[in-house]
């Protein structure tokens, strides 16, 4: 039996067990692609006593997050938009001037602080993947490569505490919560602010996002489960704010107990939602084990019938998730040739698990697919723009979540 990340109760319900499965980001490179598969379970529970959700099994962080993981922030156009507006909106309601002192947890290539420093704000990154890191010092943002926890807010605090901590999808990949917030608690200032923004599970729970669970997502996220763990860090949770990235997530808006922030109504508002699906629910996680089960085989059907057919199918993005959902439903190079990824650093590796290649976009114009199934379904309007040609060509686009339907 394993105890909750949160509360140390024993954890009884099963959400979703997605049986084995490799670790999604950590691309394989040839040759010998089959030795290098390795499986982990991945199975999805709910805690009886605080609803946090939370794989049963965690991998040590050094197994999931490689020295060499690449992902740039800055990549994506819509991302960066979303963070310029959100350091505008800070700036004003913390009246942040050149005295004050903003950090980001996870700051990755400096995607966000930049948009501080351009407001003449002081800013400090914490990022624990080197490379991406040195691009953010390369740039002129002050970051620390490591992760977050006590013992470095102990540090840190020492100099100077924040008006503002940002942590933007980082709470799910935190192993142990608890050390993660006695940081936050020790290094904010008496009247500062802390934002998370995460992947709400109530959306997993309603869209049938099955394929979130991976092994770097330790927990699931949602206000009815932070709610006792701030309280034992004397922190609350003061605003709710909703966002469209990531197929549904939330930022949450904290502040130390004492401070002068009042609550406002959107928290009870947030709280009545989620108790509609609630994952100690019985019917809600009968629900969605039915509604997972139906993507597998509505999948699977389809993607046989076109073979059937003779027609050339292809996937559209190695994103993490799609990992997830080809390994679950069994989908390997028998029924998809291909994914075609924008990131040169994944052109040339596979997907683990499946060992379907990935290559560059490019090929799309010479080996036209008639399908392609495209893996980050929350990216699928930028994604169906950046195909027009394609699509007037004669290529469907197909997706499986919330499920499996053309679009
Ligand atoms: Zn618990």
């Amino acid at each position: 039996m394993v105890n909750c990340r949160g509360c140390d109760s024993k954890l009884s319900i099963t959400l979703l067990n997605l049986g084995e499965s490799p670790i999604a980001n950590n691309l394989i490179k040839g040759p010998n692609l089959e030795i290098q598969n390795e499986y982990y379970p991945l199975h999805a529970m709910t805690c009886e006593n605080c609803a946090l959700v939370q794989l049963s099994e965690s991998l040590p962080r050094e197994t999931i997050f490689k020295p060499d993981y690449v992902y740039y922030s800055s990549t994506s156009t819509s991302w960066l938009m979303h963070s310029k507006l959100y350091a505008k909106k800070m700036a004003q309601m913390l009246s942040l001037n050149q005295k004050d002192l903003v950090l980001e947890v996870a700051s990755n290539d400096g995607y966000l602080l930049q948009f501080f420093q351009e407001l003449g704000v002081s800013v400090i990154g914490i990022e624990p993947a080197l490379a991406v890191a040195q691009a953010a010092i390369k740039k002129g943002v002050p970051t620390i490569i490591d992760f977050f926890g006590e013992s470095l807010a102990l540090d840190l605090a020492s100099y100077q505490k924040p008006k503002l901590i940002i942590g933007n999808n980082v709470l799910a990949h935190v192993p142990d919560l608890h050390d993660f917030l006695n940081g936050i608690e020790t290094l904010i200032s008496d009247e500062g602010v802390i934002t998370f923004e995460f992947p709400q599970l109530l959306n997993l729970l309603k869209n049938t996002q099955f394929d979130t669970i991976y092994h770097e997502h330790y927990s699931y996220l949602s206000i009815t489960a932070l709610m006792p763990l701030l309280k034992q860090h004397k922190l609350k949770v003061f605003d709710v704010e909703k966002l469209p990235s990531h197929g549904g997530s939330i930022r949450v808006f904290l502040a130390k107990q004492t401070s002068r922030w009042k609550i406002t109504q959107s928290v009870q508002q947030a709280l009545l939602e989620e108790s509609q699906f609630d994952p100690r629910d019985e019917k809600i996680y009968k629900s969605l084990q039915i509604k997972v089960n139906k993507v597998k085989s509505d999948l699977l059907n389809e993607l046989y019938k076109l073979k059937e057919k003779r027609r050339k199918i292809a996937a559209y993005g190695a994103a993490a998730k799609g990992t997830t959902l080809l390994n679950y439903c069994g989908i390997g190079t028998d029924l998809i040739e291909y994914v075609v990824d924008l990131n040169p650093n994944k052109q040339g590796g596979f997907i683990p698990g499946s060992l379907i290649p990935i290559v560059d976009p490019i090929i799309l114009t010479s080996s036209r697919p008639d399908v392609l199934l495209v893996l980050p379904w929350n990216l699928s309007t930028e994604i169906k723009m950046q195909l027009n040609d394609q699509i007037k060509l004669g290529t469907r686009l197909i997706r499986a979540i919330p499920k499996v339907e053309y679009f």
